[in-house]
């Protein structure tokens, strides 16, 4: 069924995503402050619209695609009381668990229903429509959002009520920040032991050491011809987006009072990380920074 579909966020994800709607034959009315975002995506099909209180009036489901939760919340505020009754709020940006929760909170009271949807999969995966949507709310919204989350990905899972979705994406995150460094740090004893790139990775990717952080986006040239390391670390998944993910995983953490000591410190190294490369380098070049902090290795790593 054709859907009038409000995309609010038309940036390096938003633009794709809204694109795959018009092909899938949505009537999508885009709404972004830069008007560069907005001249894209008007190339793609997507139907301009000056104010997002507008589109949003018109629309049977409004989408938000946006930096942060301010900006959710900062955009809900004015556009909530523009919509139809009942309209469904899909946020698919990557915020905290707890301004997701509010986003929910203020679209019910306004009258609205509401679904945070995250996702992974990055800019190849909002262009190529294979991202991963993680889901929270209720059935009868997932079930809604459905069809236009198969229009822009691969996978959905609807893993719980209000935030769950925001708490699947941060945790399965940190899962892999905190692999990441564990899996550089043990490249760079490797070398200082004299074992070779190759020779770690024929073990470990077969053995109880294998992940993704590993066997996909290995952080070393050579042993997976495919990861960043094999050109100069450009992202795939960039350093400041996992300084990011881990930034929300520490602040759900804190709030929480969890004891997850390698969530907080994995937060720490990449922020600082992130802070010297920005979104120009993969998180995977991390290994680098680690490899800076140890004396020369004793053979050839090679
Ligand atoms: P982006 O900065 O490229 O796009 C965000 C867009 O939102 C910008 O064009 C900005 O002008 C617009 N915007 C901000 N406030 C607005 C408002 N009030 N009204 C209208 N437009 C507004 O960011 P992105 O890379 O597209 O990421 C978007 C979200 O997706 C983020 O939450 C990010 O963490 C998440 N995400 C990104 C990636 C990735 O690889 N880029 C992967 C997974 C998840």
């Amino acid at each position: 069924m054709s859907r009038t579909v409000a995309f609010i966020g038309l940036g390096h994800m938003g633009r794709p995503m809204a694109a795959n709607l018009v092909r899938s034959g949505h009537r999508v009315l885009g709404h972004d402050l830069e008007p560069a975002a907005v001249g894209n995506a008007v190339k793609a099909g997507v139907e301009a619209v000056p104010r997002a209180a507008d589109a949003v009036a018109e629309a049977d489901i409004v989408l938000t695609m946006l930096p942060a939760g301010r900006h959710v919340l900062g955009l809900y505020d004015d556009i909530l009381v523009a919509a139809c009754p009942g309209t469904l709020f899909v946020d698919c940006s990557t915020i905290d668990v707890s301004d997701a929760r509010a986003a929910h909170e203020r679209a019910l009271a306004a009258g609205m229903r509401a679904l945070d949807a995250p996702v992974s999969g990055g800019v190849v995966g909002a262009e190529a429509a294979t991202l991963t949507f993680m889901a929270g709310g209720g059935e009868a919204e997932f079930a809604e959002a459905r069809p236009l989350l198969d229009a822009m990905g691969k996978k959905a899972v609807h893993c719980g009520g209000a935030g769950a979705g925001q708490a699947a994406k941060i945790c399965n995150n940190m899962i892999l920040g905190v692999s990441m460094i564990a899996v550089s740090e043990a490249f760079v004893l490797a070398e200082h032991l004299g074992l070779s790139h190759q020779a770690l990775y024929d073990v470990a990717s077969t053995a109880s050491g294998q992940c993704w952080a590993l066997s996909v986006n290995c952080p070393v040239p050579g042993p997976v011809p495919t990861s960043p390391a094999n050109r100069d670390y450009r992202p795939g998944f960039a350093a400041a987006l996992m300084a990011k993910d881990l930034g929300l995983a520490a602040n759900a953490i804190e709030g929480g009072g969890v004891r997850a000591e390698l969530g907080l410190k994995a937060a720490e190294v990449y922020q600082a990380y992130a802070e010297q490369v920005g979104a120009s380098e993969d998180f995977s070049g991390i290994v680098r920074t680690i490899r800076s902090t140890v004396e020369a290795p004793q053979g050839d790593p090679t």
